[in-house]
């Protein structure tokens, strides 16, 4: 997840990043189960790049004294001491991302994990929407089968899934499985109006 719910003020306890968190550093030899949060040091970065943060957050590239973006006035390093390291062992800190076997799962993580499942749990049977917005087949397993499964089992799932290009389900689904090939700014714009 690249924070972007946090960003909106969405309550994190209702999150779970199963996936990792890019707003999130962990030890990158994963010698203790922590995450840090990076946001003042991600910042402190891109302006040592030159860069200004807008107040939405965006990012503003550097201006000429005439008021024209000047892309060439930007750094493109960082300084050493801004490069983040594991306050145990010393190792250079990385993204809290699960791109290999060194994922740290930290307390927080396993509380979101337990939210989730217990969530699942008491909605059971209920009617239930399980709503897919653009997850690719990068790692099926985590949401979109799972969300499948469930739909199949239990009689008032619906699975309703927005994607440009790969909106799918299975044909066993039938009726409970929604797919819209799109936009998914767009199309949720068409459904608030
Ligand atoms: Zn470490």
């Amino acid at each position: 997840m690249d924070h972007r719910f946090q960003w909106t003020g969405f309550d994190k306890k209702r999150l779970f990043y199963t996936q990792g968190d890019y707003g999130l550093w962990q030890c990158s030899k994963h010698c203790h189960q922590e995450t840090y949060d990076n946001e003042e040091t991600v910042k402190a970065m891109v302006e040592a790049q030159g860069f200004n943060i807008g107040e939405d957050g965006a990012l503003l590239p550097p201006v000429t004294e005439a008021g024209k973006t000047d892309f060439s006035r930007l750094k493109m390093v960082v300084p050493s001491k801004l490069l983040p390291h594991c306050p145990i062992c010393g190792e250079p800190m990385s993204m809290n991302l699960r791109a290999d076997h060194t994922f740290v799962e930290d307390e927080g993580w396993h509380k979101a994990a337990e939210r989730y499942h217990d969530f699942l749990r008491r909605h059971r049977g209920l009617h239930t929407v399980f709503l897919d917005l653009g997850c690719g087949s990068n790692t099926p397993g985590i949401f979109k089968y799972p969300f499948w499964q469930m739909t199949a089992e239990q009689e008032k799932a619906v699975y309703a899934c927005i994607n440009l290009g790969e909106a799918y389900a299975p044909m066993e689904l039938g009726q409970k499985a929604m797919c819209i090939d799109g936009d998914i700014g767009q199309v949720l714009d068409k459904l608030s109006v």
